[in-house]
């Protein structure tokens, strides 16, 4: 008897991640250097984590035979400071994915809905699949949530709502007039959940935090993977009324961010200097890119975050060669674009390295002679 007469029956839809691929399995299957290789395929930080970081888990460390602080007390406590919020705010994850599990479990029943749109991000759908619920994806012209259309998505089965802004692997935001507008017509029943990923790239953020104080059903998610530099450690946060964090907080393990994490984060955390030198980087770094994209005649959506979707000809063809070259880019094909490509935004250096590969692959000229 297969195992899968037993399983949850919706667990056979539910297809994997595609994660950026590993900089250790190109080198392996290339025959190439480590050093060798760029990876500008899932949003990281190209100058690494925060010095301040680095030695605050050092430290930590050396405490690895201890349980960490399972209750999380002083990066709850760090975060709630930094935002003016408390520490009843805040919960913690094994990366903000968790906290997107942790909504699924507390509300997510076989047959209920979720609201999103339709290139949001896609664990999102991933997580609904898990929990047998079904995913309403939302027409997105011109790659723009629309947020009108999405709140007449709702149905009495909606449980959630996810809004990603700005959102992966578009690059768009959305005002605070459309957010507005959209929560003055969402109906209680619907927890709506904001993913501020690459919230402090922006320049002039919409303040979502303001609906978690006025104590609607709201999770606002962050994360410590993107500007802070810390993807591998899977560190991020959610930000709820207190009884909604109560909610989540039963839903989660009692250890699941770990010590050197929670660490590593708090001391990020308060490392104004290197998240401004990252933002300053990665402004310059995707204006560089989208005036080269312009030039080449490539069609790309203008970014708010620190990785552009452009559109390439044969998505699948440009990664693979770019890959020969030593340059991991994300292929578009899970998120049903298959003449995209979605870069992030390195270094000075691996920008201009892309950019002269990019130019030099005969598949491109197909791309912008074909418009
Ligand atoms: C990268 C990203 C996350 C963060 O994931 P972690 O689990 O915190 O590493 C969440 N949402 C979006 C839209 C992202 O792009």
């Amino acid at each position: 008897m297969s195992l899968w007469n037993t399983a949850h029956p919706w667990l056979r839809e539910l297809v994997s991640y595609e994660p950026g691929k590993p900089i250790e399995d190109v080198a392996r299957e290339l025959g190439l250097k480590p050093e060798e290789i760029i990876k500008l395929a899932s949003n990281e930080n190209p100058l690494g984590p925060s010095p301040k970081a680095l030695d605050a888990m050092r430290a930590m460390l050396e405490r690895s035979h201890f349980y960490p602080d399972g209750g999380g007390y002083y990066l709850r406590e760090g975060i709630a400071a930094k935002l003016g919020l408390k520490r009843e705010n805040v919960i913690l994850g094994c990366g903000s994915n968790e906290v997107i599990e942790f909504i699924g479990k507390a509300f997510l029943n076989p047959g209920d809905e979720i609201v999103c749109a339709r290139h949001a991000f896609v664990v999102y759908k991933l997580m609904a699949t898990l929990f047998g619920a079904t995913t309403v994806e939302v027409p997105d012209p011109g790659f723009a949530h629309d947020l009108d259309a999405m709140a007449a998505a709702i149905t009495p089965r909606t449980r959630e709502v996810f809004i990603a802004n700005p959102n992966n692997p578009t690059g768009t935001l959305l005002s605070q007039t459309e957010i507005d507008r959209f929560m003055d017509k969402v109906p209680e029943h619907v927890v709506v959940v904001f993913d501020e990923a690459y919230y402090e790239f922006l320049e002039n953020p919409p303040d979502t935090l303001k609906f978690v104080r006025e104590g609607r059903n709201v999770v606002v998610l962050r994360t410590f993977s993107k500007i802070q530099g810390l993807a591998n450690l899977r560190i991020g946060y959610g930000l709820a009324k207190p009884d909604l964090i109560d909610v989540l907080q039963k839903t989660r393990q009692p250890f699941n961010a770990n010590g050197i994490a929670q660490a590593g984060a708090l001391a990020g955390l308060a490392d104004d200097d290197h998240q401004r030198k990252t933002r300053e980087l990665t402004i310059i770094g995707r204006d560089h890119m989208q005036r080269e994209f312009a030039a080449l005649g490539l069609e790309f959506v203008p970014s708010f975050a620190n990785f552009i979707l452009v559109r390439v000809g044969d998505g699948k063809a440009v990664f693979q060669a770019l890959l020969r070259k030593g340059i991991i880019v994300r292929d578009m094909t899970s998120y049903a674009l298959p003449e995209w490509i979605r870069v992030s935004i390195g270094t000075a250096a691996q920008n201009a390295r892309f950019l002269d590969e990019l130019r030099q692959l005969p598949d491109l000229a197909i791309a912008a002679s074909a418009r």
